[in-house]
């Protein structure tokens, strides 16, 4: 790999901010300065340092992002934007994508990452990782849904879902509204709003809270980021 390219993919600049840094001379490769930004190092081995600390090399990199309504989950667009987009000064990394997705109007946690072999086993149905979700809804929610949901449910299509746990949070009779939340452990296309769509009822607003064991982060405003710590990254595996 390209030195240059190195120092920008973990964080330290820009690749035209590296650059200088290169040229100033602050940045050495196995104990030699290395003034020559297009140097190809094996980024696996190579002991780099910038102004005498060591620069440790991340193939990985995963990112909590709090999704809000109006992006979609995709990586580029022509016309829409995109979760990417929301990573500005990720700008460098090209290689991020969103793990899953959520609808255009749905918020909450979105991981973005470079890792296809946990964004595989995360979405495979046989590992399929929890997700729980909380959603305001038009209709009054009843405990024969609870008990419907937790038996599965036949949404439109005629397609059969696993069970899952839905837990009523607030029913606001007089406005005709509840609150809920779902813990899925399939992930079907509109999968939340077709369940509760399957009981007469309409989701209104969407907000994934929860991926495994892996909570979304109350400190993140709405299009706001951060990356995974390595706990939560190993919780998700
Ligand atoms: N279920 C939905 O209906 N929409 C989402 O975005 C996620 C789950």
């Amino acid at each position: 790999m390209r030195l240059d390219k190195f120092l920008a993919d973990m964080q330290l600049g820009s690749r035209k901010e590296v650059k200088v840094l290169i040229k100033k001379g602050l940045i050495q490769v196995d104990g030699q300065v290395v003034r020559i930004d297009k140097t190809q190092i094996d980024e696996t081995k190579a002991q780099v340092t910038f102004d005498g600390e060591v620069i440790a090399y991340q193939k990985y990199f995963y990112y909590m992002l709090n999704k809000p309504a109006g992006v979609i989950s995709a990586t580029v667009d022509n016309y829409e934007e995109t979760v990417v987009d929301l990573l500005a000064d990720e700008d460098f990394r090209e290689d991020l994508f969103p793990v899953g997705r959520l609808d255009k109007d749905t918020e909450g946690f979105l991981l973005l990452s470079n890792d296809g072999a946990l964004a595989h086993r995360i979405l495979s149905p046989k590992h399929h990782v929890e997700k729980e979700y909380y959603a305001q809804v038009k209709g009054l929610l009843t405990e024969d849904d609870v008990t419907a949901f937790g038996q599965g449910l036949v949404i439109d299509g005629g397609e059969e879902t696993l069970p899952a746990q839905l837990t009523i949070v607030a029913v606001d009779e007089a406005a005709g509204t509840s609150e809920m939340r779902l813990i899925l452990h399939e992930g079907k296309f509109h999968q939340v709003k077709r369940m509760v769509q399957a009981v007469g009822k309409e989701v209104t607003y969407l907000q994934r809270i929860r991926m495994g064991q892996v909570p979304l982060d109350p400190e993140l405003a709405l299009g706001a980021y951060r990356p995974l710590t390595a706990a939560e990254v190993k919780a998700l595996e």
